[in-house]
């Protein structure tokens, strides 16, 4: 299997996990998620017409992207990893959506840098929804209170949330925890899912699911949050 058999496979189980539970197919968006692979690995799918990518270090995605841009003007890149306040700059020039806004030095810097460059990503609040130590995100009983910090002191527009489940845990709950966040706050969109529960996360709601091995093959290191 090629990069591109393993793409267009992800992206049939994609339409089919939609339509099984009654959702439009259009309505789920496959961020293909590129760390750790060099730019010439992600070339196949840019030829094939794939635009949205995600990576999880800001300096990583800033030696990868911008010659990748130059040739695909359309690309969308998500930062689906922990953002530090020093590397706000950088995230905001390289980034069209920032996936793991998660604390209010992060929200304030995002306000200060929206402001000074005029350039605005589009906004995801990461919530931690196992409450894992080591794992980046608000804790879940933090969220509404965060969102509303957020809007009203930052004037941020957050349009959905981010999870990543802990690894030994079933994911439905955390999805449905994190579906649940984001209605009471009328948030429409969410990024669930990666390559062992991109389906399931589909049929609790999931507008982004984030496809790393499944289609790019193994990294040589383990996920981290
Ligand atoms: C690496 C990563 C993914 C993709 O993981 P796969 O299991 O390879 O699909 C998704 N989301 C985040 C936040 C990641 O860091």
């Amino acid at each position: 299997m090629t990069i591109l058999d393993r793409y267009a496979a992800a992206q049939s189980a994609i339409g089919r996990a939609a339509i099984d539970c009654g959702r439009d197919p259009a309505a789920v968006t496959l961020v293909c998620v590129t760390k750790t692979f060099p730019g010439e690995d992600v070339l196949p799918l840019l030829e094939a017409g794939h635009r949205v990518y995600g990576e999880n270090r800001v300096q990583e995605a800033m030696s990868k992207w911008p010659a990748l841009r130059e040739r695909y003007p359309d690309i969308e890149l998500h930062l689906i990893g922990p953002l530090q306040s020093n590397k706000t700059r950088e995230a905001v020039e390289t980034f069209d959506v920032i996936q793991s806004v998660d604390r209010e030095k992060i929200a304030g810097a995002l306000a200060e840098e929206i402001a000074r460059s005029g350039k605005r990503p589009r906004l995801f609040v990461q919530v931690n929804t196992g409450a894992e130590p080591q794992k980046a995100g608000i804790l879940p009983q933090d969220a509404d209170a965060f969102l509303a910090l957020c809007r009203d002191r930052y004037r941020l527009e957050i349009e959905g949330l981010m999870c990543v489940p802990p690894v030994d845990e079933q994911a439905s709950p955390h999805f449905a925890l994190l579906a649940d966040i984001a209605a009471r706050n009328d948030l429409r969109q969410l990024s669930m899912g990666m390559s062992s529960d991109y389906e399931l996360a589909i049929q609790l709601g999931a507008t982004f699911v984030r496809v790393g091995s499944a289609i790019m093959g193994a990294r040589d290191y383990p996920v981290q949050g």
